[in-house]
């Protein structure tokens, strides 16, 4: 049998913290191994495979699109891009959209388009607030955006242009705003850096300092949209409508595909100012249409938080159990639980050897992003594991 990860280790840049799981098909809310050993996915690609794997209602539209055009360039007119757009405009506050093909393009198009608004209707402004634990993505200008130092220090100078001020207090985005702020970004619930919810009126404040100093609120939603966190989007949650919005994770069901959307006061771009060699191709769209599609007609958003509501019962079961639970958090179906010890590697690998797939947080801090679809049922599996697991450690 071949030794996948002993060549992943001779041919690949080593960047990836992996854990030893050699995954070869999905279906639903499970995946398999070269082994043929099955797990429950609560990690679901980092919260993209919103319906699972394989769903049959992309996949037949994937297979089709494939057999029909895959891709061609930005200089003609495509179907499905145009079916795409006209869909999130239908179920968002947003009228236009632009496509690319991953998170951190999503987000750093969503600060050019700031920075255009900025020079055309703030003198200027160039400056994006982002906020302490955030997460942007990988580019040099969105490892900028990122407030986590661990992210800058090995590419020092890094894009100058941010200012990373304290999440959840909105007197610290008014104290860090100059004449040369043009936006802030926010995710409505930090999820690389930890599952941090802000308190309900947060981001209404926030939204309030924009309006008065002419800033654009972004939100990055690429790991909130699509029903992540109960809603079809995460601003719906809190009340507030963003200017632009930054997609991807959840878009494509699995295809690589993003975008960003905004009001169109914030539509500023001219022609020639951004563009996409592969952004919005007739693959992509096809997909993520099918995929969006079915998530809004049969209200997976709906089920997402009330099955979520469901799981944090259930660890919250868990936490009267085990003492060493502190915290159980999140929204929908973006769940952290955190322990008062470093045990994460070890309830991780324990997991896996009974069929269970977790993201390691942090050192003391379990993330759950299952698929959207997952059941009750298959709560109580994951669940009952992770008790098993939690009794030994
Ligand atoms: C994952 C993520 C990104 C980056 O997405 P990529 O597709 O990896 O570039 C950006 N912002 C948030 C909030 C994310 O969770």
């Amino acid at each position: 049998m071949t030794d996948w990860q002993a060549l992943e280790k001779k041919y690949y840049m080593q960047v990836a913290k992996r854990l030893p799981v050699t995954l070869v098909k999905g279906q639903g809310v499970r995946v398999w191994d070269d082994k043929g050993k099955s797990y429950i996915d609560c990690v679901a690609g980092w919260a993209a495979d919103n319906l699972g794997h394989c769903h049959p209602a992309f996949v037949a539209a994937l297979i089709e699109q494939a057999q029909t055009l895959t891709h061609v360039s930005n200089q003609f007119y495509s179907v499905p891009q145009v079916k795409l757009a006209q869909i999130l405009m239908d179920n968002s506050c947003f009228d236009r959209v632009f496509f690319c093909n991953s998170g951190a393009e999503a987000t750093e198009g969503s600060v050019k388009l700031a920075r255009r608004y900025g020079k055309l209707h703030r003198n200027g402004a160039y400056e994006v607030i982002t906020a302490n634990n955030s997460f942007h993505g990988r580019t040099l200008a969105m490892t900028a955006a990122t407030g986590q130092k661990r992210f800058h220090d090995p590419y020092e100078p890094i894009p100058v242009g941010f200012v990373n001020v304290d999440f959840n207090n909105v007197e610290a985005v008014m104290a860090a705003t100059t004449e040369k702020t043009c936006a802030v970004m926010l995710e409505p619930i930090q999820g690389e850096g930890g599952v941090n919810v802000p308190s309900d009126g947060y981001l209404k404040q926030v939204r309030q300092w924009c309006d008065r100093k002419n800033l654009l609120l972004i939100l990055d939603e690429v790991q909130t949209g699509f029903g992540r966190l109960g809603t079809l989007f995460g601003y719906q949650l809190y009340g507030v409508e963003p200017d632009i919005i930054a997609l991807a994770k959840g878009l494509g069901g699995g295809v690589a595909i993003a975008a960003f959307l905004a009001k169109e006061k914030a539509s500023v771009f001219a022609p020639g100012e951004h563009g996409s060699t592969f952004g919005g191709n007739p693959l992509a769209c096809a997909t993520a249409y099918a995929n969006v599609k079915f998530i809004i007609e049969n209200k997976i958003p709906e089920h997402a938080r009330k099955i979520g509501e469901y799981f944090v019962g259930r660890l919250q079961g868990l936490r009267s159990r085990f003492s060493f639970i502190t915290d159980v958090r999140g929204r929908g179906l973006l769940l952290a639980v955190e322990f008062d010890r470093d045990i994460t590697d070890k309830v991780v690998a324990e997991c896996i050897e009974e069929g269970l797939l977790l993201n390691p947080l942090k050192p003391n801090t379990i993330r759950f992003m299952s698929p959207l679809i997952i059941t009750k049922k298959e709560v109580d599996e994951v669940v009952g594991i992770l008790e098993k697991v939690l009794a030994k450690v």
